[in-house]
């Protein structure tokens, strides 16, 4: 079997995706019994539905919920994605959190299938062990074969002096990269990393302490026989079944995630990596970290898509599925039949749900608030109760977009605060959908059909 590739680097990736409209979001701002703390770790009110997702939490931590899944019900703006964040970030910060909107399975590019297939490989992490050697002791002489000017060095011999004896090492040209940058000389005390062939100057200032741990990830130090001192460095990756399946299916590897083409993966590669996973789990040097999967505008998806879901959700590597929906009795797409929620019965029998209240003024006040703190917004008190008024009468969502556009009006008449006028000129210049439809009905017989 070929080697399956992780890439630690694709973490980052996976936290830029957290940052954005929900960044305020910490966890789901309860207290030890469960009960919704009205501001905390980023959220505002809506205690009733928090209350309830924290028991779902619990649930989750019992090992209660194979098979089932969450459902938000409630208007537009109303938080439902945020207190998926917020289950999520609950249950530990490295947990990975996958959002879709369910309109987004229709796209030509792939099946509906593969498109939720990926989307629950989103939400599955798998944390890696990797146990390296590192091996330190004092620089004795360095000898780097140097080529002729232009040439990468490729051999190189350093001698170092260990516990007790004196020992000579090969040096490969990524080690020899590492010496140069680090400018090693004779009297240095530096640090190998065995499997990676990192080399780190420790200074020579450095007594060799134990609880030195410049390299990272936590290390524990063992006396080897041959009297070198050697360090063993447990490394931890956090990656996501997905960015795996990327990595091993695309030849420019981990770079296909940022470029946002993953394309279909074909089951093969599935496969394998599942494989080869479920030997890691056994070896002890893999685990699994079931994530959430947020699905948004459930009622979009159609019956295919429902059965997938049923199916999915009895396997054992199963994100916790959260779905949210606006709607009451509609239809369910791909038959003629009507549901609640627009989703069949033998799903909405797997489903708790959990449904949302509309903000009252303060709460929306304290979250317009929070976010102007996030987005670092210095913003006059009329200009904030504009604010208030807008998100009550148009959307949340909406009014926050306006934060970043009235200080970028503020900042172009080189105020440091936020007035009501840059609020009221930023809801002229983008106008929120109630508007934009009247605009459309006002001026339609304008526009070309
Ligand atoms: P939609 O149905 O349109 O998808 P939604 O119910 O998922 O909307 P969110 O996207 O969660 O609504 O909320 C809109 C914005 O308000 C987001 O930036 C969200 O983080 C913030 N927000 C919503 N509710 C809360 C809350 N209770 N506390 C803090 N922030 C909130």
């Amino acid at each position: 079997m070929a080697d399956v590739r992780v890439a630690p680097e694709v973490q980052d990736l996976t936290r830029i995706e957290r940052i954005g409209a929900h960044s305020h979001i910490r966890g789901l701002g309860l207290d030890d019994t469960l009960e919704a703390r009205e501001v905390s770790q980023g959220m505002v009110g809506q205690t009733e539905a928090r209350r309830a997702a924290g028991v779902i939490l619990r649930m989750i931590k019992e090992g209660k919920i194979a098979g089932r899944a969450v459902m938000l019900a409630g208007q537009p703006g109303t938080g439902k994605t945020a207190i998926a964040m917020g289950m999520a970030k609950s249950l530990g910060e490295e947990t990975p959190f996958a959002m879709m909107a369910a309109s987004e399975i229709f796209s030509l590019e792939m099946s509906k299938t593969e498109a939720l297939t990926q989307a629950f490989r989103k939400g599955i992490g798998v944390r890696i062990r990797e146990e390296t050697e590192v091996i330190e002791g004092e620089v004795v002489e360095v000898e780097i074969d140097r080529p002729a000017a232009g040439n990468v060095a490729k051999t190189g011999k350093l001698t170092m002096k260990t516990t007790e004896m004196e020992t000579i090492y090969d040096l490969g040209v990524k080690m020899i990269e590492c010496i140069i940058k680090e400018k090693v000389q004779a009297g240095d005390v530096i640090a190998i990393d065995k499997v990676s062939g990192k080399v780190s100057r420790l200074g020579r200032s450095y007594a060799r302490s134990k609880d030195y741990d410049a390299m990272g990830g936590t290390t524990k130090f063992v006396q080897c026989p041959d009297g070198e001192l050697q360090r063993r460095k447990e490394v931890v990756h956090m990656v996501t079944l997905h960015e795996i399946d990327v990595i091993n299916s695309r030849s420019q590897g981990f770079l296909a995630l940022f470029a946002g083409d993953t394309g279909e993966i074909r089951t093969e590669v599935r496969e394998q990596i599942d494989g080869r996973i479920a030997e890691w789990r056994e070896e002890g040097k893999a685990e699994i970290v079931p994530g959430v999967l947020f699905i948004d505008e459930v009622h979009m998806l159609d019956i295919e898509c429902f059965s997938f879901l049923n199916r999915a959700l009895e396997q054992d590597m199963a994100p916790i599925l959260v779905v949210a929906t606006n709607r009451g009795i509609t239809q369910i797409r791909g038959t003629q039949y009507s549901a609640p929620h627009g989703v069949p019965i033998d799903l909405l029998d797997r489903l708790l749900i959990v449904s949302t209240q509309p903000y009252s003024p303060k709460d929306l006040r304290t979250i317009l608030d929070i976010r102007r703190e996030e987005e670092d917004v210095e913003m006059s008190d009329d200009a904030t109760e504009l604010l208030t008024r807008i998100a009550a009468e148009t959307s949340l969502r909406y009014a926050i977009h306006l934060i970043t556009a009235s200080s970028l009006i503020a900042a172009k008449r080189k105020a440091a605060e936020v007035d009501i006028e840059d609020v009221s000129r930023a809801y002229t210049l983008f106008i929120d959908i109630k508007r934009s439809v009247q605009y459309m009905l006002d001026y339609q017989d304008q526009y070309m059909y």
